[in-house]
């Protein structure tokens, strides 16, 4: 089977070449059709930060893996990475949050282990960046929710709970304060919970979630939230579960698939081939499982369960007394490990 994979900017090309070198190493049978699409190609030309060729291929193949991407500074540029959530309708945007052996943190040191899916709207929002200055000092900014736009992310997430058989569904919202946009959201979770009986559903106003998820994260299973408070609610999962390193994303559509990390392009690091591939592996692995190679996925992810066990580590995270492996000896222990 083929996919597309494009490797990014930063840190992307040094973590795509260890994820691809894992997925070989598996004998996972996955071709790979490069295509142009990133900040280098905003550079030679192209607005939308990637090829025609590019969007052709992806449009092809189904499926696009890639590595994370920079948006270039300055007005009037949209970044690649909203682009193609919007080109190809991925409107739901999965990150699954689990604690990992080795991977420290304030919940693994109290035992309680953490296993969390947030599903973000991914297309609507602020996301539109519809902005004016309304004057020298005021600027506005449209916020779009719409009906037939949650509708799709709240299907998607009941649909996904009921498979993973989740105990709990909660919707976070700021329907207090954004009475029409978020209570359009929120009316359009309790419509589709009345279709899932057997799912408990229910609803926590975003301040309040944040809070209770720092203190009890163990409490929620899967939680569907609009763009923004998504992207930040994720982030904070992603701290939950020992940073963005772990963090793993989809985005998922009717027809295109993108999976990525979480984290960006990391420029303070990049070309020094020390990052940790391991957000970039986890997205691939939802991704292998995706198009039907569990089999392969769960090799992997058996094997870098246990590389973390043993402690092996990159620079960001892990026993800062034991020695840090680069990214690619990180992804050969993995391999290692089979
Ligand atoms: P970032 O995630 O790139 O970096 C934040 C911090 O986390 C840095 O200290 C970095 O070194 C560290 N980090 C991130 N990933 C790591 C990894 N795999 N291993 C080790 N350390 C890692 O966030 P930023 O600095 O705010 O953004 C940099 C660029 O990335 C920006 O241009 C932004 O637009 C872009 N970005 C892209 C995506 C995407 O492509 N989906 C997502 C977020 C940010």
């Amino acid at each position: 089977m083929k996919i597309a994979v494009a490797k990014g900017d930063g840190i992307g090309p040094e973590i795509m070449q260890a994820v691809l070198a894992i997925f070989d190493a598996s004998k996972a049978g996955l071709q790979y059709e490069f295509v142009e699409m990133g900040k280098w190609v905003f550079d030679k030309g192209f607005s939308n930060g990637m090829t025609p060729q590019a969007q052709q291929t992806i449009e092809e193949l189904g499926i696009l893996f890639k590595g994370p991407m920079e948006t270039p500074k300055g007005k009037g540029v949209k970044s690649v990475n909203v682009t193609a959530r919007k080109t190809w309708n991925t409107y739901a945007n999965k990150r699954v949050f689990q604690s990992l052996h080795g991977v420290d943190t304030v919940f693994s040191k109290a035992g309680i282990p953490i296993d969390l899916t947030i599903v973000r709207e991914n297309i609507e929002d602020t996301y539109g960046g519809i902005e004016h200055m309304l004057t020298h000092d005021v600027a506005l900014s449209r916020r779009f929710i719409t009906r037939p736009g949650s509708m799709q992310v709240i299907r998607y997430a009941f649909e996904m709970a009921k498979k993973q058989n989740a105990r709990r569904i909660t919707c976070g919202h700021k329907a207090n304060i954004m009475k029409l946009t978020d209570g359009l959201f929120l009316e359009v979770f309790y419509e589709v919970a009345k279709e899932y009986p057997e799912l408990a559903a229910d609803d926590k106003i975003v301040d309040d979630l944040a809070m209770q998820l720092v203190v009890k994260p163990n409490q929620y299973d899967v939680i569907v939230l609009t763009n923004l408070q998504g992207d930040i609610i994720s982030d904070l999962c992603a701290g939950l579960v020992g940073g963005l390193g772990f963090a793993p994303s989809a985005n998922i559509g009717d027809y295109i698939s993108i999976f990525e990390a979480v984290h960006g392009t990391a420029p303070d690091i990049a070309g020094k081939g020390i990052a940790n591939p391991t957000a970039l592996l986890l997205s691939g692995l939802a991704l292998l499982r995706h198009v039907g190679l569990t089999e392969n996925a769960a090799v992997i992810e058996n094997a870098l369960l246990y590389t973390l066990e043993q402690g092996i580590r990159t620079g960001d995270f892990g026993d800062r007394s034991k020695p840090a492996l680069n990214t690619m000896q990180f992804a050969e222990a993995i391999i290692g490990n089979f």
